[in-house]
C-alpha cells in the first residue's frame, strides 16, 4: 500500500489486523557525478522500497528527498539538511505511525552519510515509542556489486557514482542517467580518510568514484533483484523477532 495514494479508510483497514509494517525511504539531493541525477540515492531507496513493499504487503511512505550530505557539499546542486534536522525528521514520522499502531518500522536509506542520524532516531524511536524499528544500508551490496559488476570499487564497500549506482538507476529511471557523460575516477584516498571529517572535494574532481562506464539497465535490474532478496533475508528475521 502506498501511503501517499492511499486514502485514511484503507489505511484504517490495514492497521486493524494489528501486524503492519512501514516502510520509509530516505534519499538524498546530492551531486553523483557529471552523468547522473543528484537525486539518485532517494531514486534508488525508493526502487528497492518498492520492490519490499510489494513483497511483505507493507505500508510504503513517501520518500525523504533529503539527506545529511556534508561530505559531498562542496559541489554544486547538493542540499544537506543537519544530522539534527534528519533524526527530529525521522523521529516525528515514528513517534506518528507509533501512535497509530504500526507494529515496526523499517528504514530503506540510500545514502551513507544517513546512517549516523537514521541510528540515532532509530534508538529514540524504540526506547521512547517502543516502534521496533530497523535500518537498511544496503545490506548483501558488496556481494551483489561484486557479482554483476565488472569495474572495482574505488574502495572497498565505497560505490558512489559508479557502475553499481548507474546501473540501479539506469534500470530504475533511465531519463536521470546521460551516459554520454559517464567518466571514471580513482582518486587518491588522503590518508586520514575516515579518521578525521573530509569532504569528498578535496580530493575528487567530478564526484565519481569508480567506472560508470560498463553500466547497463540489465546489470541494475539484477543489482536490484540480489539487494532485494538479501533485504528480504534481514527483515525477515527482524520482523520473527517482533511481530506475532
Ligand atoms: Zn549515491
Amino acid at each position: 500500500m502506498r501511503l501517499e495514494t492511499a486514502t485514511w479508510v484503507e489505511v484504517e483497514r490495514r492497521l486493524s489486523a494489528g501486524n503492519a509494517v512501514a516502510l520509509l525511504p530516505v534519499g538524498a539531493q546530492e551531486q553523483h557525478g557529471p552523468h547522473l541525477a543528484l537525486a539518485t540515492d532517494t531514486i534508488m531507496a525508493t526502487g528497492l522500497a518498492e520492490r519490499l513493499a510489494d513483497q511483505l504487503d507493507a505500508l510504503l511512505l513517501p520518500t525523504l528527498p533529503y539527506g545529511e550530505t556534508w561530505t559531498t557539499a562542496g559541489w554544486k546542486g547538493t542540499i544537506s539538511i543537519s544530522f539534527n534536522t534528519l533524526v527530529a525528521l525521522t523521529t516525528d514520522i515514528g513517534a506518528a505511525l507509533a501512535a497509530h499502531k504500526v507494529a515496526a518500522l523499517i528504514i530503506v536509506n540510500g545514502h551513507f552519510g544517513n546512517s549516523a542520524p537514521l541510528e540515532q532516531a532509530a534508538r529514540a524511536l524504540i526506547t521512547q515509542h517502543n516502534l521496533p524499528t530497523m535500518i537498511l544500508n544496503y545490506p548483501g551490496i558488496e556481494q551483489a556489486a561484486a557479482a554483476v559488476c565488472e569495474s572495482t570499487p574505488a574502495a572497498p564497500g565505497f560505490y558512489h557514482a559508479d557502475e553499481v549506482e548507474t546501473s540501479v538507476v539506469l534500470a530504475l529511471r533511465p531519463d536521470a542517467v546521460q551516459m554520454d557523460q559517464a567518466q571514471p575516477e580513482y582518486p587518491q584516498f588522503p590518508p586520514t580518510f575516515g579518521a578525521t571529517p573530509t569532504r569528498l572535494d578535496t580530493f575528487n574532481r567530478s564526484g565519481v568514484f569508480g567506472d560508470p562506464r560498463p553500466a547497463t539497465a540489465a546489470k541494475g535490474e539484477q543489482l536490484l533483484t540480489l539487494l532485494t532478496v538479501s533485504a528480504l533475508s534481514v527483515i525477515r528475521a527482524f520482523l520473527a523477532e517482533h511481530i506475532r
